[in-house]
């Protein structure tokens, strides 16, 4: 410890790094930061990880904060006042209004700050500057969990808490989910239920930490999700393990599957997986025989160009078998950032409004425009990665991002780059300067999590509270007060005085949020919404008695195979992932030292067979080539990875693997294929 626990106060709040939402307090001293410790939440259980414990207070006081805003003159930033910067942005704004039309605009929020952030973020693209072209980083990770569960059940969310699907379970399906290294938390309450009789089957391209444990692993190829769920679909079926009475009662749409996954025999399925058609047999048989088992996935599910696909697959396997609506069951995404369900759940998308309320739907179009006192634009809007083209062709003419940085984190880094030097006009407001803010015309100094008051929701849709511990640096201001600011510039005045307020108007516009204040979040410590009335206790487990959209649909889906595949020239299978001492653009974990001198470098995982043949050792610096570009990193040679196929972290500048990787999209969620590419590897001698 550094300090004395005499000098320091604690403050509550929320860890600002993935979706699991732990709680713990702020060890502050003076106005620094200096400690972080875990309290009893209902996700963490007095659990936090590495990146909790160590990196999530020393970026917030690091030296190379913004701290006053900057207007690129001649190609150089400039520091500036408030106004004029502010008066920069509504001047441009307005004038590629004027000309080009509101569509011209778009805007991308931040799903790491909090939902009253981004519920005004999304009033001003809205309200102000007249478009639906407003979305967040979900497009990215999670937007076919929203499309894909949605559609099947009635709600693009978890369905289970936490603590329901690691605690009592017999089985757990983990499918395209590293836990232990992405939500560690999580993965260690997985862990904690393994120890105490839980069986776990992997569905993972590669052999994560928990195969070592686990009951059963299936190594499927990267992007084979749908043919694998379809494959236990129908095992479950000829076997006679379906809940009959469930499918009738509760479901529609069964026949066209059960015709569907009659081809998908497991010797047919082995084949286009990679797998032993026994162990798919016998993963069926412990799913559907088992009275409480969750499916538990992530990106491996989703980052696909069938990804939304894959999500609707695994609602089709938890509804064949009746395992939804219950205890200790479910399908259940683990959403990446702290809140990116909370920006999703804020409207930041371009077809819904706060709680998914449709833009399409002309009773809720009314709605908002009577609240929001201002005629609305009717279309709906681009989502980011629609922007971002649309930007190279010149039809995107001006975008605002808050706290993103697409260059490292979007595919095909080159044209992102192309995109973002197409621009007319260009704002970032951010903590950093970051890759992406380089590239703007005004960069906005906003603040960090632990400077304002707010809530984030996890990935288990619980609302809890985010509170200010220490005063921002420099002229740095309130995300929200600036969001108010361009749009009173822009001609709709606005102004509030708090974040409680703004949740107030939240709770008054959305249904789901109805019954959820300020008041009630210190009292219960948070909230799982749909929580619609100021008595509503919240709602811990969904589609109980009956599903969101009443019954629940089966979709019937072929298996696709993913866009590019490896060949000769390119004859890799590359897939990508988070790592533990990571997280995402490293911004927060990467200006910790102690982290930095764990993990300071990016790194390929080749399988041993492939890199004797290449003549590679461990730690060799190779090349890595795609048909989008070049980078050098380090192997990493073992048996992680299947021969054929390599694995890379995304973190890391230097070898960003987003160089390489694909913008092919899934049709429906417009999410990219990040998990499948095909490359070459050559050793730099
Ligand atoms: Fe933070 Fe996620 Fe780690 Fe919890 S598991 S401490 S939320 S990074």
């Amino acid at each position: 410890k550094t300090y004395r626990e005499w000098e320091t106060k604690k403050i509550p709040t929320t860890c600002p790094h993935c979706g699991t939402g732990c709680q713990m307090n702020l060890v502050v001293k003076g106005n620094k930061l200096v400690g972080v410790e875990p309290i009893n939440g209902a996700a963490n259980k007095n659990l936090l990880c590495v990146k909790g414990k160590f990196a999530s207070y020393k970026f917030v006081g690091s030296g190379d904060r913004l701290t006053e805003p900057l207007i690129k003159r001649n190609g150089v930033f400039e520091p500036a006042t408030w106004d004029e910067a502010l008066s920069l942005v509504a001047d441009k704004f307005n004038q590629l209004k004027a000309d080009h039309g509101p569509d011209s605009l778009a805007g991308f929020s931040c799903s790491r700050s909090i939902n009253e952030d981004n519920y005004v973020f999304q009033k001003m693209m809205r309200a102000a500057i007249g478009t639906n072209n407003v979305d967040n980083c979900a497009r990215v990770c999670h937007s076919a969990s929203v499309h894909g569960l949605a559609h099947t059940l009635g709600s693009g969310a978890m369905t289970n808490p936490i603590a329901d699907i690691t605690t009592d379970v017999e089985v757990i399906l983990l499918v395209g989910s590293n836990p232990e290294e992405a939500h560690p938390v999580i993965g260690s309450q997985i862990r904690q239920a393994m120890q105490r009789g839980a069986k776990v089957i992997v569905v993972d391209p590669r052999k994560i930490d928990l195969v070592k444990n686990c009951e059963l692993h299936l190594q499927i190829q990267a992007g084979t999700n749908v043919a694998f769920a379809n494959g236990m679909m129908h095992v479950i079926l000829k076997e006679g393990l379906a809940d009959q009475a469930f499918i009738k009662e509760k479901t529609e749409g069964f026949e066209a599957l059960e015709q569907l996954v009659a081809e998908y025999t497991p010797e047919k399925v082995a084949e286009i997986c990679h797998i032993e058609a026994d162990d798919l047999i016998k993963a069926a048989r412990l799913y559907a025989k088992a009275e409480k088992a969750p499916i538990i996935y992530c990106l491996g599910v989703t980052e696909h160009s069938t990804g939304t696909e894959g999500v609707m697959s695994m609602s089709n396997m938890a509804m064949l078998v009746g395992k939804i609506g219950k205890p200790g069951c479910g399908v259940n995404p683990l959403r990446g950032q702290n809140n990116v369900q909370g920006a999703c759940d804020m409207g930041c998308m371009p077809y819904d409004f706060p709680g998914y309320q449709k833009v399409a739907n002309p009773e809720v179009m009314a709605k908002f425009e009577k609240a929001w006192g201002v005629n609305l634009n009717k279309n709906v809007g681009l989502t980011s990665t629609q922007v971002l083209p649309a930007a190279t062709e010149g039809k995107i003419k001006g975008l605002y991002i808050f706290g993103e940085d697409p260059i490292v984190t979007d595919p095909d880094t080159t044209h992102v780059r192309k995109a973002l030097e197409n621009l007319e006009f260009f704002v970032v407001q951010e903590l950093f300067m970051t890759e992406t803010a380089a590239y703007a015309d005004v960069v906005l100094p906003g603040i960090s999590y632990a400077e304002k008051d707010g809530t984030f929701t996890n990935t288990e849709r619980r609302v809890q509270r985010v509170r200010k511990a220490v005063e921002p640096k420099g002229e740095a201001r309130e995300d929200y007060a600036i969001f108010c600011d361009v749009m009173t510039r822009l001609g709709y005045p606005s102004h509030y005085d708090s974040a409680k307020e703004i949740m107030d108007e939240i709770a008054s516009l959305t249904p789901t949020f109805g019954g959820i204040n300020y008041d009630r979040l210190e009292v219960t410590g948070g909230l799982q919404w749909p929580c619609r009335t100021p008595e509503d206790p919240g709602t811990p487990i969904m589609h109980v008695g009956e599903f969101t959209r009443g019954k629940g649909l089966f979709m019937a889906i072929p298996y696709k195979k993913s866009r590019e595949l490896p060949d000769e020239r390119y004859p890799y299978l590359m897939s990508t992932g988070r790592m533990l001492y990571h997280y995402n653009t490293r911004a927060m974990t990467g200006r910790t030292e102690g982290i930095n001198q764990l993990a300071n470098r990016s790194y390929i995982e080749i399988n041993t067979v492939d890199a004797k043949r290449l003549g590679i050792k461990e730690g060799d610096k190779v090349n890595v080539k795609s048909r989008r570009g070049t980078i050098e990193t380090y192997a990493a040679v073992g048996n992680r990875v299947f021969p054929q196929e390599v694995f890379m972290t995304f973190h890391f500048p230097d070898g960003n693997v987003n160089e390489l990787t694909n913008a092919e999209f899934d049709d429906i969620a417009i999410i990219p294929e990040y998990k499948v590419c095909a490359v070459d590897i050559t050793p730099v001698r």
